[in-house]
């Protein structure tokens, strides 16, 4: 059966895992870590870095390294997280052509999606290399909170990447699968998920026939670890103005070491009581002189400077649990996905909340993975029986007369699901509707979501009132909406494209799906040429070290020496062909020095 990932593509981390047989695992990359930072870099000299060798060279190439991309795709240009992004992170974010948010990095700017999909990318190297084989499926988990925008950019995503994305699934759904699957429960769970940037509570009901239903969810998309880095960040940064007068945040190196530092502060002390930040150098005040930085943390002034963030989630769960009409006391067991949740305050206050300690038993950085390869092995294996059963976390409805918001699917409504709405003429023989479609909960249109326009054109004339038009609403299992129109009169369909208002086209798709194509197969070639030369080099360090002894023994021999002299011949080929990076004349040199290998082994062992 073909091989199927799972893929979190998280804020911070992201994690690729496969189901073969009933279990699930995560595959670690090649420096055998089970996560890779979701992180992207261009080098000086052009060259394309992901993962920890992005992280690694982070500091010292601050503008042109991007992290927590997440927290931008699918963001309209003048949406509140792109300009609160725009003041914070040391890379450049610049609009873009359809309203969207673009980063600069040296002397491209690439759309977020295209981010995105060069960790993606990194994702389905790191399974193809465990696997041996090519992966072009997966199933890639999104925030439960993410709209409609978010999710159609992380499917975008997936495609530039070189993947058909077989379903998205929300991170805290993919979490209790990979708690559930398999052990029979009937159970009424809570997953709490804060990573790094996002912040859902989803509750669920687990069947013990393997049907996962989801009850309600609700999150945050802007509430996660980079926002308890900021707040360390802040008080670094005004404790130094207070005793140098400087404000760091004009140096990106500066900042850049800031943030380095906070997070590693705001682990450690999810461990310890207290912590050192230390950075020399930070900044220069003047010739000759560089000011240090070094404070003391402790646990409690880390939780006093993050209260409100643990709070805003503590109030999401209550909202969440009075919407799925349930009490506090009905659920059964607490599940913590996400890095942050390591953190002390944030156990502690879940603890107090539900009334009960959470569960022990998941892998905080993993489970998520993990569940999207068990949804990647249900849905090619017709004979599971496993029935997920999410909903959609935003009100989808239109906008109506007086700049209203009319709802047509509600929050928390199962999906896939489908509402119809009968739209009329207002104006006599008006032969175009024009309809804005929108997520959210405000009844105020512009207060939500804009997910796209579409125009119902070439209708009936007619007096107002009189043309009757169906649209249909969809969501899918994916969360993903689409419309469709049909004139009731005549019984035609009108096929509808909602046009999203911060999207790729399908030609910028297509086009960087190319281009991403191209970088693997070059970096596919590279990695074969750097196999083939490290072979090569060591195959000719072996010969040289018995060049000597052999030269020595042939030294009578006519055909000894012409077998030296062609051997000397094919190292100097070998060595211009590694000069000239040329694959397939090395790949033929290696042949041949395997014969001379060979023959000098023999020459010897016969002395
Ligand atoms: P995730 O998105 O689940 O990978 O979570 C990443 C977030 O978890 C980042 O903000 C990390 O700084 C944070 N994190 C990871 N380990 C710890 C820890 N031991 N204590 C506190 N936060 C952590």
């Amino acid at each position: 059966m073909e091989k199927v990932i799972g893929i979190d593509l998280g804020t911070t981390n992201s994690c690729v895992a496969i189901a073969e047989g009933d279990s699930p695992t995560v595959i670690p990359n090649r420096g055998g870590y089970k996560t890779t930072p979701s992180m992207v870099a261009v080098t000086e000299a052009g060259k394309r870095l992901v993962g920890h060798i992005a992280k690694r060279q982070a500091i010292t190439n601050a503008e042109n390294t991007v992290y927590a991309a997440k927290r931008l795709i699918g963001r309209k240009w003048n949406s509140p997280p792109s300009m609160a992004a725009k003041e914070t992170v040391p890379y450049s974010i610049v609009s873009g052509p359809h309203d969207d948010v673009r980063l600069a990095l040296r002397d491209r700017t690439y759309s977020v999606p295209e981010i995105s999909a060069m960790i993606l990318q990194e994702m389905k190297i790191i399974a193809e290399d465990y696997l041996g084989d090519d992966v072009t499926k997966a199933v890639i988990t999104v925030p439960a909170y993410f709209n409609d925008n978010q999710r159609q950019a992380t499917r975008d995503a997936g495609t530039i990447a070189g993947l058909e994305v077989i379903r998205i699934i929300n991170e805290p759904t993919a979490a209790a699968l990979a708690y559930g699957f398999g052990k029979k429960i009937d159970r009424l769970v809570a997953v709490y998920d804060l990573g790094g940037g996002t912040f859902d509570i989803s509750v669920l009901e687990i069947g013990a026939n393997e049907v996962f239903r989801v009850i309600s969810t609700a999150g945050d998309t802007f509430l996660g670890g980079e926002d308890f880095d900021a707040r360390i960040m802040d008080w670094l940064i005004q404790g130094f103005k207070e005793e140098h007068g400087i404000d760091l945040r004009s140096d990106r190196m500066a900042l850049q070491r800031l943030k380095d530092a906070a997070e590693k502060a705001k682990m450690d002390l999810s461990s310890q009581l207290e912590t050192e930040i230390n950075l020399p150098f930070i900044i220069s005040a003047g010739q000759n002189e560089a000011l240090h930085l070094q404070r003391s943390l402790r646990r409690e002034t880390l939780e006093d400077l993050c209260e409100d963030l643990v709070q805003r989630t503590i109030d999401i769960c209550g909202a969440t649990i009075q919407e799925a009409g349930l009490s506090k006391s009905e659920i059964e067991d607490v599940i913590l996905v996400g890095g942050m949740t390591r953190m002390a305050a944030v156990q502690r206050r879940v603890a107090e909340f539900f009334n009960r300690e959470p569960c022990k038993g998941v892998h905080p950085d993993e489970v998520v993975a993990l569940g999207a390869a068990i949804q990647a092995m249900a849905l090619m294996d017709q004979t599971k029986d496993m029935l997920l059963l999410d909903v959609t976390p935003h009100t989808l409805g239109i906008m109506v007369v007086g700049g209203y918001f009319e709802e047509v699917i509600p929050q928390n409504s199962t999906v896939p699901t489908s509402r119809s709405k009968i739209f009329t003429t207002v104006r006599d023989n008006q032969t175009a509707v024009k309809i804005l479609v929108l997520q959210g909960e405000s009844k105020r249109a512009e207060e939500n979501e804009l997910l796209g326009e579409f125009i119902m054109s070439g209708l009936r004339r007619a007096p107002k009132g009189q043309v009757e038009i169906e649209v249909t609403f969809e969501i899918n299992a994916d969360g993903i909406v689409s419309v469709s129109a049909k004139d009731l009169e005549t019984g035609l369909k009108q096929s509808i494209t909602v046009t999203a208002s911060s999207g790729l086209t399908e030609d910028e798709i297509r086009n960087m799906a190319a281009e991403s194509q191209d970088f693997l197969i070059e970096r596919r070639a590279s990695e074969e040429f750097e196999k083939a030369r490290q072979e090569a080099e060591r195959i000719i360090r072996e010969i040289d070290r018995m060049f000597a002894e052999v030269e020595h023994m042939v030294q009578g021999s006519e055909f000894g020496q012409e077998a030296l002299a062609k051997a000397r011949s094919i190292i100097e080929k070998a060595r211009q062909a590694i000069a000239e990076r040329h694959l397939e004349q090395l790949t033929t040199a290696i042949d041949t020095l395997k014969r001379t290998q060979k023959m000098f082994k023999g020459v010897l062992s016969r002395s």
